[in-house]
């Protein structure tokens, strides 16, 4: 994985962007555009099983609240960095922007590996870091959600913390609970289900048939299954998917729910069935129609990208190619549609939680399933009209041109106070 630091691609991404705004955008406002209101870090100290107490830096950046509570998700990784998490915070903001929904952006992130801790240790480290973020947060101030290596065990165990020290009884506070605890039907499912959704758009856009096409995931947690499941029931053929522990290939296509069955089972794809195995990088580069990066940022580096053959990414995972990367696969005519979009399924399905929890109603999976494809199609509609008019060189600039005008709309309707 490259050394890239994702909050200068964010800062990148933005400055490139801004310069197609019809009606520009002034230096000053740039500055509050490329940069976090506020980051909190802290130090959490934890009881360990054995007695002993071990510490962990955990972080929460609001990047932008200028269109609504902050929003965005909880990471835990041991990669996780101050730079990561504001950058991840800043792309929530133009990710709701482009799908307008009323939310700015913020991320949270705590230096740990899940999987070298108890339930018991996670469930301390979780209550720990919701006690510390409790000023910050509510249901109309700062929403967190599930990221990378959380879900709904943690959103419950944040929502509970919150509820009892506050003495009240909000779900409204956090998204990707599990049902019984005022999630909603659908979230789980959402951020893949928004990767096929955009997927199809974008095949209908080049006028390609997603039925039949190939496919390979890079990445096979939550979005990257979820979305190589929906593809293949859209008659893709899913040819090659990877976990950390390597990647698989099958020309004929994979069964995308036996390989989550054996990953269920064996704790990674590699070993599944008589598929071949390939490296991390030759699933990358195989001649595909659809790439779908599912994992984490700087998958694929300028290096990478000049062996990519696919004709079409889909990106799932958030800032999975360097800028450099984008350059490239720009100059090489390939079709990327860019994080803010595609994997926004996620906090849309966010949203609608909310919305269900702020009514005390919940709807069925039909009416969530319907609106979020509602929602990524008027997105996706708006963005090609972006990119068509203005005369755009990518579907990112598109969306990040978009985005940003609303922000700029919300914030300059705001006044600029104190
Ligand atoms: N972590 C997800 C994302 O990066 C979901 C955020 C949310 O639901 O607030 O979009």
């Amino acid at each position: 994985m490259s050394e890239s630091n994702p909050f200068e691609n964010l800062q990148e991404q933005i400055e490139d962007a801004a310069g197609f705004l019809p009606d520009g955008v002034g230096d000053d406002v740039l500055e509050r555009l490329k940069n976090p209101e506020r980051v909190l870090e802290t130090n959490l100290t934890v009881d360990m099983d054995d007695g002993s107490i071990e510490s962990f830096r955990a972080y929460r950046s609001q990047f932008n609240g200028d269109r609504g509570p902050y929003k965005g998700g909880i990471r835990y990784h041991p990669g996780v960095t101050r730079d990561e998490v504001k950058a991840l915070s800043g792309w929530m903001v133009y990710k709701c922007a482009v799908v307008d929904i009323p939310y700015g952006g913020g991320k949270g992130g705590i230096v740990v590996d899940p999987s070298e801790h108890s339930a018991d240790e996670l469930e301390r480290l979780t209550r720990s870091f919701a006690k510390e973020v409790r000023p910050f947060i509510g249901a109309d101030k700062d929403i967190p959600a599930p990221d990378v290596n959380t879900g709904q065990r943690e959103m419950n165990w944040i929502k509970d913390t919150y509820e009892k020290l506050e003495n009240t009884t909000e779900p409204g506070v956090i998204t990707g609970k599990s049902i019984e605890n005022g999630g909603s039907e659908g979230r789980v499912e959402a951020t893949g289900r928004s990767v096929m959704f955009a997927a199809r758009e974008v095949f209908d856009y080049l006028d390609t048939d997603l039925d039949g096409a190939t496919v390979a995931v890079q990445g096979y947690g939550n979005a990257g299954w979820i979305a190589a499941k929906l593809l293949d029931e859209q008659g893709a053929s899913v040819v090659a998917v990877s976990d950390s522990s390597g990647a698989i290939h099958d020309p004929e296509g994979l069964d995308p729910v036996a390989v989550k069955e054996f990953k269920n089972d064996s704790g990674h794809v590699t070993g599944y069935d008589d598929a071949e195995e390939l490296t991390n990088r030759d699933l990358l580069t195989l001649d595909v129609d659809l790439l779908v990066p599912a994992a984490l940022e700087n998958a694929i580096d300028e290096d990478i990208a000049r062996d990519v053959q696919a004709d079409v990414i889909v990106e799932a995972a958030n800032g999975p190619l360097t800028p450099d990367a984008d350059d490239v696969l720009q100059d090489s005519d390939i079709t990327v549609v860019p994080d803010i979009l595609a994997n926004a399924g996620g906090v849309t399905v966010s949203y609608f939680e909310w919305v269900q929890n702020r009514q005390r109603f919940s709807w069925t999976e039909n009416r969530v399933n319907d609106e979020l494809e509602r929602v990524i199609t008027d997105a996706f509609d708006e963005l090609t009209h972006a990119y068509e008019t203005l005369d755009l060189p990518s579907l990112r600039t598109a969306a990040y041109v978009v985005a940003i005008q609303r922000v700029v709309d919300a914030y300059t309707g705001n006044g600029n106070w104190p």
